[in-house]
């Protein structure tokens, strides 16, 4: 579904991804973890075209981003993104919030956008914040409206980025469970986190990223099972973090 083929991506004369490859299938979940600043953010922008890169090429379900021919935004619409940052549009109402790509991008009725809205608010546990603003939510609210926004237009896979790092530690629980939900329904999921709970449990591989290259692609029992097999720098950050 995700191929990702040898990129490579300089900032300047700073280079931020070595030679990257590794790929999700479908279906698949793959953990991306590393160090702060090690390209993880980076590499993740890549798969949908949001950051450009120099060198190699991502492969989204037989679409090319590299191709100057692809229509990025209509690849990106079919790619959801959940940040860090909930960024939802703090100005619309929540259901505003999940209707509002659906009918300028996908071109839906507003009633065929807000049952998809309602469908996935109910989903997401939150069918009666519909007519609330983003700034009445809490953060773990406000994240799993993100989700939900995203799975209004229907992707083919959902990337990830840090998605309960800002949260209140008593409100990962809820923004992880409903991506646990998704990856049983099998949903095609790349996500950057350093929740090794959910690394644990529900990813298949896991990629460890450090100063711009992939250092360690494995199955997560192994990445987990042996950690004296690990690099040196995957065994610290383990330590560090486990
Ligand atoms: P974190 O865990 O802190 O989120 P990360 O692994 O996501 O880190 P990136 O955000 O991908 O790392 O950044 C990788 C490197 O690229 C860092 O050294 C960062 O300072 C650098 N970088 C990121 N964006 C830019 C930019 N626009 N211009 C120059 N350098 C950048
Ligand atoms: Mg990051």
């Amino acid at each position: 579904m995700i191929e990702i083929q040898a990129i490579s991506k300089w900032y300047g004369s700073f280079q931020v991804l070595a030679d990257c490859s590794t790929h999700v299938d479908k279906g698949e979940v793959v953990v991306v973890c590393g160090p702060s600043g090690s390209g993880k953010s980076t590499l993740i922008k890549c798969v949908n075209g949001l950051e450009p890169f120099q060198k190699g090429d991502v492969i989204v379900d037989g679409i090319s981003v590299a191709n100057p021919k692809t229509n990025l935004p209509k690849l990106r619409s079919r790619v959801g993104m959940v940040f860090q940052h909930f960024e939802l549009f703090p100005h619309l109402s929540v259901m505003e919030n999940l209707t509002l790509a659906q009918i300028k991008v996908l071109g839906r009725s507003k009633a065929e956008a807000a049952e998809k809205g309602d469908h996935y608010l109910a989903r997401v546990g939150l069918a009666s914040q519909r007519d609330k603003f983003p700034g009445q939510l809490s953060g773990g609210q406000q994240q799993r409206v993100a989700i939900a926004r995203a799975l209004c237009m229907d992707p083919i896979a959902m990337l990830f980025d840090e998605p309960t790092s800002a949260l209140d530690p008593e409100m990962v629980g809820e923004v992880l469970e409903v991506m646990v939900g998704l990856a049983k329904d099998g949903m095609t999921m790349m996500v950057v986190t350093h929740e090794m709970g959910f690394a644990r449990s529900v990813s298949s591989r896991v990629v460890f990223m450090d100063a711009g290259r992939i250092v360690e692609d494995c199955a997560t029992h192994e990445f987990f099972g042996n950690t004296q097999a690990r690099s040196e720098r995957a065994q610290q950050f383990l330590g560090k973090i486990l």
